[in-house]
Order: C-alpha cells, then structure tokens, then sequence
C-alpha cells in the first residue's frame, strides 16, 4: 500500500535560495517542454510521446547549462507531471487533446518538484534529522513522527507553500495487508452528511460542523489590513504572508477535522455506506452555501474511501435519490421541505430525525449494493427512533472520534 507522510523543512538562507533556485528551473523546463510539444504537433500531426521528450533531455542540456545544476530524475519527473496534466485534460476533453488548454506556469503556480525513486534520503547530521538531496545538499527537517522501519521510500516532493515554508511529502510503501475484517461485513453504518449537522450516521452519532469562525475572522481581519496597505510595497508583501498563513491555518484545521472523522468510520466499521456526491451534485440545484458545503463533503469523502481502502472497510457510494423522501421503515415516499427536521410516516407510523432516516435508507441501500441484504437491519428491528447523540466537532478533533470504542480509541493517532 502507498502512503504519504508530509514534514517540515527548516532551510537556511543559502538552502532557500538553492531550492528556489531549483524550483525556477523545474518551471522554466515545464515551460520548455509545453512549447516543445505543441511544436512537435505542428509538424508531425500528433503529439511526442512521453519517451521521445525524455529522451530530449541530454541534448538540451548542451546549451542549457542550468539543466546540469539538477538532478537528471527531478528533471525527468518535470516531463512526466507535464503529461499527467495533460492526460486529465484530455479526460476532461473527449475531443483532441487540448495541449491549447495547458498554461505556462508563471513562478506563483510552480510550487514543487520531485525526486523519484533516487537522488534522495534521510539522514543523521551532527545530531541532526537531516534531507540529503543530491545537487542541493542536507537540509535540516522536522520529522515529529517517524516513518515505519519497513517502509520504502519511493519518492520525494519538495514544495513552497504560499507562507514561503518548506515541506517535503514522502512517497511509501509498505508490504501490509489492510487488517482483517470479517468478508461479510458485521458492523455496518450509513452516513448522511448534511446541512445543519455535518454527519448523520445509522448509529445515531450525529457530528457537528467544526466552529472556524474566530479563525475566519482573523483572516478577514488581516485580509482588511492588506486590502489598506500599498500594492506591491514592502508592507504590503509582508501582510500578504500574514494573509497566506491564516490561510493556511484554516485549511490546516478543517482537513485535521475531516480526516479524524473519516479514520474513525474507517476503522470502526466493516462497511461504511454513503451517498453518491456526483450524482447528488447534479440532482440539487447549486448556490454558494450549498458548494462550499458540497465541497467540504467532496473532500470527506473522498478521504474517507481512501482510509476505508486502507484498512479493508468496504465503501460504498449509493444513489442518493429521494434518500431523505423515502421512509425507511416502509419505504412509502413523503414530501418534506427542508425545514423539516423530523421523519414522521403518514403510511407506517414510523418517526425519526429527518437525516437518520436519511442515514438508514443510505444504510440499507449500500447493503443491497454489496448483496449482504438488508431485512435484519431495518431501523424498527433494532428498536429506532434512536436517541441522537449529539457530537460537537470540537469532541472529535480533540479525542479523534465522536465516541470512545475501543477501535475509536487507536484511530486517534492519524
Ligand atoms: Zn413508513
């Protein structure tokens, strides 16, 4: 399985320059490499392969002195990124290949480079974690948790955040097996992520959304400051770090939330059951709450299918189709607006929160999908309405689950 494990570099002055250095000419090559493949076009008809550009790389270090300042492979990852790019254009584009879409780079939007598989590793220095990069020299880094001793470290990617820190993402794999879970899955959940609360699952934990709005108003806050200083002047530059870093924070502690939340259904479960978000995103109409929400999901999501991955949960997406209409007890459909926040069955009687019911018909849908069936499951067979326990964002980022099990308990140390 691959993993990534992200640390923080602590460059001196000379390292920054160097690695700045580096990064420019990666840039300057992706650049190259972007015109070089739109000329081949115009003569051959049809784009060079991956190969063919590669193997350009010797000549044009003939003339092309700053090419020898970097590593060969670093180079050779350039040329590969600029073909990945242009492979999810072309997903995107059914019709011809779109190289016309691919922009040059300017220096803001060329962050990384990568060393593969060689040219690279970790190191002691005089007592000191070091990064030894061939053709940049040892670079001191933070390693505040360790990188398991059977793991193999593949590849290495430096990037420049915004706020002008470094860090280096390593690239693992390690030979294990996703822990044993049972092959017909025994302890099942349905989540509805929703409005109101941000997840509603079969077990009636519902979690809250985390409360950001003191972190979001410092960076409105600074945001004003910026918006007074002269553009381009030093102060301005200075603030617009400040700007980058309250950023960077708020986005640091939202994903630190919705990755605890998904370890914990990952590794509490056996079969995790949600709703389809690229077909839920096309059955609602969109406005700017609903994406911002949508997008947040998007990204729970899908860390929480790459966890279940990891530890051998199965995910489900199901079609969220009149998901919180349908009754889950008798399956008749009810008309309910939004602000409707309790289920109550004129046809059977049954009465929940409205996201529970959604949660179960989620539920009892993914386990049709996997062929487990879902006749025991029902939500009167096992005594619902339950009582909701209410779990506030804040219980999860501090204890790293919404409740304390014994599986909940080690999926605190993501
Ligand atoms: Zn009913």
């Amino acid at each position: 399985m691959y993993y990534a494990y992200k640390y923080r570099l602590k460059p001196s002055d000379a390292h920054r320059e160097a690695l700045d250095r580096h990064r420019d000419i990666c840039r300057q090559l992706y650049n190259h490499t972007l015109y070089r493949l739109n000329e081949y076009r115009e003569n051959h008809g049809e784009l060079p392969s991956m190969t063919t550009l590669r193997s350009e790389l010797p000549d044009l270090k003939q003339w092309w002195d700053d090419l020898s300042d970097v590593y060969s492979k670093v180079l050779q990852t350039v040329v590969e990124r600029l073909f990945d790019n242009l492979n999810s254009l072309s997903k995107l584009k059914e019709n011809g290949y779109g190289v016309g879409q691919l922009k040059w780079k300017p220096p803001r939007e060329f962050r990384s480079f990568t060393y593969n598989q060689s040219g690279f590793k970790l190191d002691k220095k005089g007592g000191q974690t070091v990064l030894s990069l061939s053709k940049l020299g040892d670079i001191p880094i933070r390693l505040h948790r360790a990188i398991p001793d059977d793991a193999t470290l593949k590849q290495v990617t430096l990037k420049k955040e915004p706020t002008g820190e470094w860090f280096a993402t390593f690239g693992v794999e390690m030979d294990r097996e996703p822990p044993a879970k049972p092959e017909t899955p025994e302890k099942c959940v349905g989540i509805d992520v929703g409005i109101l609360k941000y997840a509603h699952d079969t077990d009636g934990t519902a979690v809250g959304s985390p409360d950001l709005s003191d972190e979001r108003e410092r960076l409105e806050s600074e945001q004003r400051d910026l918006s007074r200083k002269e553009h381009g002047s030093a102060n301005w530059e200075k603030q617009r770090q400040v700007v980058a870093e309250r950023h960077a924070t708020l986005k640091r502690k939202r994903r630190d939330f919705l990755h605890k939340l998904s370890n914990y259904y990952a590794r509490e479960y056996d079969l995790v059951a949600v709703e389809d978000l690229d077909v839920k995103g096309m059955l609602e109409s969109p406005s700017n709450s609903r994406n911002t929400a949508s997008a947040a999901w998007r990204t729970f999501l899908s860390l929480l299918e790459y966890k279940c991955k990891r530890e051998g949960t199965h995910f489900v997406a199901v079609n969220p189709r009149g998901t919180t209409k349908e009754c889950a007890s008798c399956g008749v459909s009810t008309e309910k607006p939004l602000w409707v926040r309790e289920h109550s069955c004129p046809a059977c009687g049954f009465e929940t929160d409205r996201d529970a019911n959604a949660a179960w018909n989620i539920l009892s849908r993914g386990l049709e999908k996997v062929g487990v069936g879902h006749s025991e499951r029902t939500p009167v067979e096992t005594a619902l309405p339950v009582d909701t326990d209410s779990v506030s964002a804040k219980r999860v980022i501090e204890a790293g689950s919404p409740t304390l099990t014994e599986r909940a308990a080690s999926a605190v140390s993501e």
